[in-house]
């Protein structure tokens, strides 16, 4: 991967570690040897020097870590996003479950108003007693 613009050679640094975002390589003051290295301004954080530009970018920005931690957050959040949906699914199965019995209860407590207000209306239970009475007589 290629750091550097290809037209202004001025090359992307990843933010330093403390958050500073303005990161720049301090270059050779006209000295060949003196090689280029970075120091944080807000931190001070200072990388070895290195005798090229592309090799200081390199180091810079290769974060193993913070990328396997990166990738890790990743996967995490992945995995809590499904276990999210398998509980929004059992919720639901469980709401339709009570919605299903909800509407059972209803039918019965119709059916038992009904059987009532049929007894009332027929008199069954004086029906009954006038039955008992004609058998226990004879
Ligand atoms: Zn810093």
């Amino acid at each position: 991967m290629n750091n550097l613009h290809p037209m202004s050679e001025k090359p992307e640094f990843k933010p330093c570690l403390c958050g500073n975002k303005e990161i720049d390589s301090r270059a050779p003051k006209g000295n060949p040897f003196s090689g280029h290295d970075i120091r944080c301004g807000k931190c001070f954080l200072l990388t070895p020097t290195f005798d090229t530009l592309e090799e200081l970018v390199a180091y810079w920005n290769s974060r193993p870590i913070e990328d396997a931690l990166k990738s890790r957050i990743k996967e995490l959040e992945t995995q809590a996003w499904n276990q999210e949906a398998d509980s929004t699914k059992s919720e639901m199965a469980y709401v339709k479950t009570i919605d299903r019995l909800n509407k059972v209860l209803k039918s019965l407590i119709k059916t038992s108003e009904r059987s009532r207000i049929a007894e009332r209306v027929f008199g069954w239970d004086d029906n009954l007693n006038k039955i008992k009475q004609a058998l226990e007589k004879s």
